[in-house]
């Protein structure tokens, strides 16, 4: 764990003192807020002050959030929005321009890749997928038109690891801003900025909002990429230095895209940061226990977790993440329908979409997540029909061996 993480989690004040003492935010459901005089509301539009005006642009209860995440993470400037898909659309529309590319891998979440794949490309914005892994490729792909180098820190399902050190010394040679998807390990776990992350995107639906709770997403900028050499943001960064990508962001693109957070989600996200470590360690314990465990199945063929020491990603993994790797790992049994009759004898873990729920989640991600793919396209997304993919909750962890068990044999 990161130093320091657990007691800086508490230590952010509340920019105003409250009128009533109130040990948690408030959540102010106000669209608009009202001013002294006409000088103070001129300056608050201007940007002079930060004082809140309407609550699609900004609003004090999602400011406190992102406040929170920026002193946790030690980011230049946090925004979150109303569901991870909403960081990564506006983190990209920020960032592209008919006849740019973004280098990517084929291996991401199916809503990105269609994202990537279809929506920006209606817009002359190409996806370029590459094998992150493999270095002279990556950069093979990137030239003058290249906005970022993005990825998911470890895919899913496939649960591919790069080795960022690596990755970001490319995207630093070649001038381009390096983005990574972290939802799958949270940052009390995994310090993205010490691995040369420039741009965090992170759906905060997932551990963040203190078991399924609420959607949400997270735009987590270090302020350290060097803007001036982004053909878009050039004049920007000119004005602004590092934080060009910020005020891009904060000034125009989301408040256009509208779909800034909520106050409630921003409450109940802010009490799920509270207890993100101690819900996200239970849990990958569980899954690295699990992990072993399964491994000595007969009935299974194989057992993916990059915490096992011989998953060829576990070299990289540890380094990058520590024991615990994210609480989510996949199993191959012989069959489809070897697995479609272990998901429907399940008794405690659930049938369901989603990952880091308190609860324990099953689902068969050929026929559900990707079931309206081509196949050939499935095929190239390494997505398997004998695939299950189990993300790992709060519950006793022989409890939900007993379950796999019980489901696998029968
Ligand atoms: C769930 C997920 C998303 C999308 O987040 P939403 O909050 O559902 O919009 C993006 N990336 C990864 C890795 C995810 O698991």
């Amino acid at each position: 764990m990161k130093n320091e993480y657990e007691s800086k989690l508490y230590q952010t004040a509340f920019p105003l003192k409250d009128a009533y003492n109130a040990l948690q935010m408030p959540v102010y459901t106000s669209v608009a807020f009202e001013f002294e005089s006409a000088e103070a509301i001129e300056s608050a539009f201007v940007g002079q002050s930060a004082a809140p005006t309407y609550s699609r642009i900004s609003n004090p209860t999602v400011l406190y959030f992102e406040n929170r995440v920026r002193n946790i993470t030690g980011a230049g400037s946090v925004t979150a929005l109303n569901s991870g898909m909403a960081a990564i659309s506006n983190t990209f529309i920020a960032l592209a321009f008919a006849g740019a590319n973004i280098v990517t891998s084929r291996h991401l979440f199916g809503n990105t890749y269609s994202f990537l794949n279809s929506t920006l490309r209606d817009f002359d914005v190409e996806a370029r997928f590459c094998d992150m892994n493999n270095p002279t490729e990556v950069k093979s792909c990137i030239d003058s038109n290249t906005c970022a180098l993005f990825l998911e820190i470890i895919t899913n399902p496939q649960l591919e690891i790069v080795d960022l050190k690596k990755l970001s010394a490319v995207a630093r040679e070649m001038g381009v801003p390096l983005i990574a998807d972290t939802t799958v390990v949270p940052f009390c776990a995994f310090d993205a900025k010490q691995f040369g992350v420039d741009i965090e995107l992170v759906s905060s639906t997932k551990y963040i909002s203190g078991g399924a709770t609420s959607v949400g997403g997270l735009i987590v900028d270090y302020g350290t990429y060097d803007w001036q050499k982004s053909k878009k943001l050039r004049s920007l960064a000119e004005k602004f230095g590092k934080l060009a990508f910020t005020v891009k962001m904060k000034k125009e693109i989301h408040r256009n895209l509208g779909a800034y957070m909520t106050p409630q989600v921003a409450s109940q996200q802010t009490s799920g940061l509270e207890t993100l470590s101690l819900r996200f360690f239970r849990a990958a314990a569980s899954c690295l226990k699990l992990a072993e465990e399964l491994s000595e199945c007969k009935e299974i063929v194989s057992v993916n977790y990059p915490g096992l020491p011989d998953n060829p990603h576990y070299k990289t993994s540890n380094a990058q993440f520590g024991a615990y790797p994210g609480a989510m790992l996949t199993f191959d049994l012989p069959s489809r329908e070897h697995c479609f009759a272990f998901l429907n004898r399940l008794k405690l873990i659930k049938r369901a979409t989603n990952l880091f729920d308190n609860k324990s989640l099953a689902i068969h991600p050929e026929s559900t997540i990707y079931g309206t793919f081509p196949a050939e396209e499935r095929k190239k997304m390494n997505i398997s029909p004998t695939t299950i993919r189990l993300s790992v909750g709060l519950e006793n962890p022989d409890e939900l061996l007993d379950d796999l068990k019980q489901s696998l044999y029968g």
